[in-house]
């Protein structure tokens, strides 16, 4: 029988598609690319941007299709045998992508491009491929002298050794710790749901009774939002924050000062001054000193606003339980307390309003009047589970636009968590735009037999937020599949996505969709005030949290680390305009910042700022025009959304917003100004 995954598709085919098939078709496309790309290497002809640059750009195609088939599906809908197989074919992906990049002969073919890009007649989108693909190689590395080439190679491998040591390290103190609780006064005003989850990890812990508490997040953040007892909220966090830092086998703070010394290192082997400066090369912020002003300017006008929200705190606290002086361990928990006085919100009382189907059809009823797209459910789409809706989405003149995948509800199978991905993207080629397969995978709460899935404001603002990353994909218009939709500098991705959730908070889009299941009467637009402000509170206080964070992380990598011998004195050094608790000389951030020391967010912590910084000042310009403002809406979709990667973001942002982004309109939003 034929390998459906190697007979050519158009629409994914879920349901001819066997476990077995994977495992060949890999093999079989990878030696296909192989082929594709030493066809470009081996080609004798002069090298030219479309012989060698477009050539490389379009070889693998079927490769690329089969991998977004199958990591899809091991996200969505997984089992064993898939796991299995991704353990297999995850290496000999990573072989064959170092095969592309450490290849001496094409990139002598690529950078005789290169070195005359200024002479090719090309367009700005031909050029920032040409950049993209250059770098690809450059900074690995291919431009480097033999015994420059071997030591990077040696620091590559040392730092991937080093940042796995760090992440075990972090698990395994994580996985250490457990507090059993046996007194029932103990676990004091933990909600009955959380008691019983706390009592059952005592029994699956191999306790007779009693509870346990311990520093995974599901168990750790309740407790110290709810427990009234207050030692033992210290003893917690205090072991929460000292994870890796406690001079044993498990110590991490060698590991966080090797990191950092070789990654310097490794900047300056490819002649980069920092760390930073090599990562931010390729984001928007562009520069260290960049992202050193932004941080400090936010951290100015944020400021005041925490030093404020925190004296209301400890007034509420030395009211309530007679504290006198606001710890660590005390914030999470009166800032519980202090937000059910002001609020009362609770998410029962708005379900009503978010039937699912519902909010479903309000985006897209959101989408049709901005960007004028329709969406129609079809049948006769192939699809990897029967949850699955499938969607074929159309402009004002019928124009077919995308096939939309929605994946909406938990499963055995599927991971945490809510994502946007496609199984195909867009290209332009020989005088055909080929369109894209967009899909959202979701985990909202399901109907149960009486009642129909109502989902939370958390989940209808998650589900426009991948929504969003979903037009940014559907509405790709590119010529190059690797700058096409989402493929953009990670501090510019979340700006469609960010910007469409500011419409959950609007009177004018909510009418449209936010109706009760049973009634038909819309939201109350007191509701929906009590969100926007409860959506606000301790704005100042988490701010500041978050930019302590990013001045940690860029304190690491923005300067020269070599003469660091003490991580904790750096750490205080770092951060010390950003306290407002007492120091806790006990702990330790670096030793279990996994994000910077172990994932990827190396001098990339301030996007998450960064990208609220966008979204807000993107959404004031439709205020200011109105939500639903087409002249506003269009040009995000001619300077945004169909743009991808093509140009610089902060070219096609100020094309779109006819200015830089300000961080007034976030302050405003915040309610710190
Ligand atoms: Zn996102």
């Amino acid at each position: 029988m034929q390998n459906p995954l190697l007979t050519p598709f158009d629409q994914a085919p879920f349901s001819k598609i066997k476990n077995e098939h994977f495992k060949p078709a890999f093999l079989q496309s990878i030696e296909d690319a192989r082929a594709e790309i030493d066809a470009v290497t081996e080609n004798t002809d002069t090298p030219t941007f479309e012989n060698t640059i477009e050539a490389l750009e379009f070889a693998g195609q079927q490769l690329d299709r089969i991998s977004s088939v199958f990591f899809n599906l091991n996200s969505a809908e997984t089992n064993e045998e898939i796991q299995k197989i991704a353990q297999e074919i995850s290496p000999l992906l990573s072989e064959f992508g170092n095969d592309i990049t450490l290849n001496e002969a094409l990139f002598k073919r690529v950078k005789a491009v290169y070195d005359q890009k200024h002479n090719l007649d090309l367009t700005v989108e031909q050029h920032t491929l040409l950049d993209k693909k250059y770098k690809s190689f450059s900074r690995n590395g291919a431009n480097l002298s033999e015994d420059k080439k071997k030591r990077l190679r040696e620091i590559d491998a040392k730092l991937a050794k080093l940042k796995l040591t760090f992440g075990e390290n972090v698990l395994a103190e994580t996985n250490k710790y457990q507090l059993h609780l046996t007194n029932e006064a103990d676990v004091d005003g933990l909600p009955e749901g959380e008691k019983e989850a706390a009592a059952q990890l005592a029994i699956s812990k191999g306790k007779k009774d009693g509870w346990m508490i311990t520093l995974d997040y599901p168990s750790y953040i309740p407790f110290m939002k709810y427990a009234k007892n207050r030692e033992l909220r210290k003893k917690l966090s205090l072991a929460f924050g000292s994870k890796g830092f406690h001079n044993d086998e498990l110590d991490n703070q060698e590991n966080v000062l090797e990191i950092a010394k070789l990654r310097f290192e490794r900047a300056n082997l490819l002649g980069y001054k920092t760390h930073a400066h090599f990562v931010l090369e390729e984001r928007m912020a562009e520069t260290p000193e960049k992202v050193h002003e932004f941080l400090n300017e936010l951290l100015d006008k944020a400021k005041p606003a925490a030093e404020r929200e925190f004296m209301q705190l400890e007034e509420f606290a030395k009211k309530m339980d007679a504290i006198d002086r606001l710890e660590k361990w005390d914030g999470s928990y009166y800032s519980e307390k202090l937000k059910q006085e002001l609020f009362n919100l609770d998410d029962e009382k708005l379900k009503p309003y978010f039937k699912l189907e519902n909010v479903i059809n309000g985006v897209f009823k959101v989408a049709e009047k901005l960007f004028d797209l329709q969406f129609k459910e079809v049948e006769d789409v192939d699809r990897y589970h029967n949850e699955v809706k499938t969607y074929k989405v159309f402009d004002v003149n019928n124009n077919f636009i995308s096939l939309f995948y929605a994946d909406f509800h938990p499963r055995a199978g599927k991971r945490g968590g809510a994502w946007m991905t496609s199984f195909k993207s867009q290209w332009k080629r020989n005088g055909e735009n080929v369109r894209p397969h967009i899909s959202n995978v979701c985990n909202f709460t399901p109907s149960t037999k009486s009642k129909p899935s109502l989902l939370t404001f958390n989940e209808v603002t998650t589900l426009f937020h991948e929504f969003g990353h979903g037009l940014h994909g559907m509405l790709a218009n590119t010529t190059y599949p690797s700058l096409s939709g989402t493929s953009v500098f990670w501090d510019f991705v979340e700006l469609p996505s960010q910007v469409l959730e500011n419409w959950c908070y609007e009177k004018e889009a909510l009418e449209l969709f936010a109706k009760h299941y049973e009634t038909g009467e819309t939201i109350p637009m007191e509701l929906v005030e009590k969100i926007k402000e409860s959506a606000t509170f301790q704005e100042g206080m988490q701010t500041l949290r978050q930019l302590s964070f990013g001045l940690l992380d860029m304190s690491w990598h923005g300067g020269d680390p070599t003469q660091i011998s003490n991580v904790k004195k750096h750490e205080d050094e770092a951060f010390k305009n950003t306290n407002l608790y007492p120091e806790t000389p006990e702990t330790c951030m670096s030793t279990a910042f996994s994000h910077i020391f172990q994932g990827g967010y190396s001098s990339g912590y301030y996007s998450y700022k960064w990208a609220e910084v966008l979204d807000a000042d993107a959404f004031a310009y439709f205020k200011e025009k109105g939500i639903f403002n087409k002249e506003v809406a269009t040009k995000f979709k001619d300077h945004v959304l169909s743009q991808g990667g093509t140009e610089n973001p902060m070219v096609l942002y100020k094309r779109f917003r006819g200015a830089e982004p300000k961080v007034e309109a976030l302050l405003e939003r915040a309610g710190l100004l």
